[in-house]
């Protein structure tokens, strides 16, 4: 989708620190990491946010959530780590690209602010 930064990320027209990519996902490092350890788990396919899933999308997101695991792994998150998604504007979605964090490597508080 034109103008949504995560497609031009995924579409590799600017650049980003690559965690792991298939033909379907990407992972990146977060600009501004919010915990020692922070990706971003994006399907390559623009998805506004969890609202805007469909029927059709069910093995990709079954996907994500599986690749998740492994990527946790590679990133050495054995201790724990935390899956966020924030959607809609209660929650401060700021990309309009459905993404899931990772955040790990540090003692994360409960709850979230
Ligand atoms: P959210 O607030 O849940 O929509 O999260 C969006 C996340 O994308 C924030 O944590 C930003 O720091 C991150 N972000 C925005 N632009 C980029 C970029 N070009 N590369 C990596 N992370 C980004
Ligand atoms: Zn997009």
């Amino acid at each position: 989708m034109a103008d949504c930064i995560f497609c031009m990320i995924a579409n590799h027209e600017i650049p980003s620190n690559v965690a792991y990519e298939d033909d379907q996902i990407i992972a990146f490092h977060d600009l501004d990491p919010q915990a020692p350890v922070h990706v971003l788990v994006i399907p390559k396919k623009h998805i506004a946010s969890l609202d805007d899933v469909k029927e059709e999308d069910r093995e990709l997101m079954g996907h994500i959530m599986f690749k998740i695991h492994e990527i946790a792994t590679d990133l050495e998150l054995e201790n724990g780590y935390r899956v966020v998604s924030n959607n809609g504007e209660d929650a401060f979605q700021t990309v309009k690209h459905l993404h899931f964090h990772i955040l790990g490597k540090r003692k994360l508080t409960w709850p979230p602010g």
